[in-house]
């Protein structure tokens, strides 16, 4: 560790690091800086960043148009609070975000985090029942496979077998699960759940793609299916684009792709670009209408204290100025195409069960469980960064990526299947 930084060792005994068993979790490799898609280590070595840091860097690290309109907005006004006070930039994000949100969308509601603004969304679905029919409807409906957020009311609505938050079972609200609508069987599984219970607020699903209990996708009619089946019974559709918004699934929102129109979206990761945290919950006219009145008790009462960051939201403006001036969603093809190219062998290769590949984000799921925190190692010795989930091997890169690159993590992939199929069962 001799290249290792001072503030490593000293902070190591401190942080308290995300999704880690402390004890037995390797040590992170210190970071010196980012560009363009690689992340550089204090070491010098530079990886290639495979998921953007979480799926939030579309655009890149250090892309100058973000750096600029960051600086700009720390130099004159880092943040005002928003409650009693108006700044231009979350007023501008919110009329730019209900033009190009899904038909209907338009009361924007920020927080600084995805989990946080699911959670509002959630509230507001709760409420919009009291407000306007006075119904007790406090149930969600999930999805197997699902992943909404690690707060309370998020966790109750993640898959409950995935195991990510089974310390807490018992201390969750108890909603209700399908499994997504794939086959008749399913579909009159969903019908007769929504049916025979009057306590649902509102349906939850990531559409298109599951991403972080396991990058699993489904078709654009299974997503129509769900929002048919939420109208017929009057439940509430909640979509969940952290994930996918932004164009990761190739169209801006995943939404768009199957023509539907939820009731409320949530959108995260991807709104800054990766620069700042920021995330929102839109609301229809329908809902917002719900809360609209003279009676106080009927207002929506959330207010994070960073609500309509400026830093974050003037940069987030600044990326979708991005994706007005520069061709995101054509990349997001050419990685499609490539990707689709240059996994679809991997299908045949031995220990492969399943390959899938949707807009910029492909997967290869292995047959058998792997110690990922290994697989991760052997990911930055050769020079790549990627996080294996459960038995899946993915790609969420930058949009920016250039074909070499893109190239060079689908080789550190091809690598990784090789190495476990040669250690498998041993
Ligand atoms: C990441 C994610 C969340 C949680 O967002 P945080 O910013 O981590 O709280 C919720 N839903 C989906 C679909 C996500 O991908």
């Amino acid at each position: 560790m001799d290249d290792e930084p001072g503030w490593l060792a000293d902070g190591l005994a401190h942080v308290w690091q995300p999704y880690v068993q402390m004890k037995t979790a390797p040590r992170p490799p210190a970071v010196a800086a980012t560009r363009g898609t690689r992340i550089v280590l204090a070491d010098g070595r530079e990886l290639i960043d495979g998921i953007a840091s979480w799926w939030t860097a579309v655009h890149g690290y250090n892309h100058p148009a973000l750096l600029a309109a960051g600086a700009r907005q720390l130099q004159h006004m880092p943040h005002v609070m928003m409650a009693g006070l108006a700044h231009e930039h979350p007023y501008r994000l919110a009329a730019r975000l209900a033009a190009i949100a899904p038909a209907g969308l338009e009361h924007v509601f920020y927080s600084e985090s995805g989990s946080v603004a699911v959670e509002v969304a959630m509230k507001m679905a709760v409420q919009f029942w009291r407000n306007s029919t006075g119904e007790q409807r406090t149930k969600f409906v999930g999805f197997h496979g699902g992943y909404h957020g690690d707060t309370f009311a998020t966790m109750s609505v993640c898959d409950p077998q995935g195991g990510m938050h089974t310390a807490f079972a018992g201390a969750l609200p108890r909603q209700y699960f399908a499994p997504l609508p794939e086959t008749e069987a399913q579909q009159e599984e969903l019908d007769r759940l929504l049916a025979g219970h009057d306590d649902i607020a509102a349906v939850i699903v990531e559409p298109l793609i599951q991403g972080a209990a396991g990058i699993r996708m489904y078709d654009t009619a299974t997503l129509r299916r769900i929002a048919e089946t939420c109208r017929a019974n009057g439940a509430l559709l909640i979509l969940d684009e952290i994930f996918t918004g932004f164009g990761r699934t190739g169209a801006m929102f995943a939404a768009d792709k199957a023509g539907v129109a939820p009731d409320i979206m949530t959108i995260g990761k991807a709104l800054t670009g990766g620069v700042a945290p920021l995330a929102a919950t839109i609301a229809s006219e329908r809902i917002f209408d719900a809360f609209y009145d003279e009676d106080f008790g009927k207002a929506l009462i959330h207010g994070p204290t960073y609500t309509g960051h400026a830093l974050g939201c003037a940069v987030a403006n600044a990326s979708l100025d991005l994706f007005e001036s520069e061709p995101r969603l054509a990349q997001v093809a050419s990685i499609k195409r490539l990707l689709e190219t240059a996994l679809a062998p991997m299908r045949a290769l031995p220990g492969v069960a399943d390959v899938r590949v949707l807009g910029a984000v492909g997967a290869v799921e292995l047959e058998h469980d792997f110690d990922t925190g290994a697989a991760r190692a052997r990911f930055i010795e050769r020079g790549v960064f990627l996080r294996p989930i459960g038995r899946t091997i993915y790609l969420a890169p930058p949009y920016v990526i250039d074909e070499g690159d893109l190239q060079q993590l689908v080789e550190a992939m091809a690598a990784e299947i090789g190495f476990q199929e040669r250690h498998a069962g041993k």
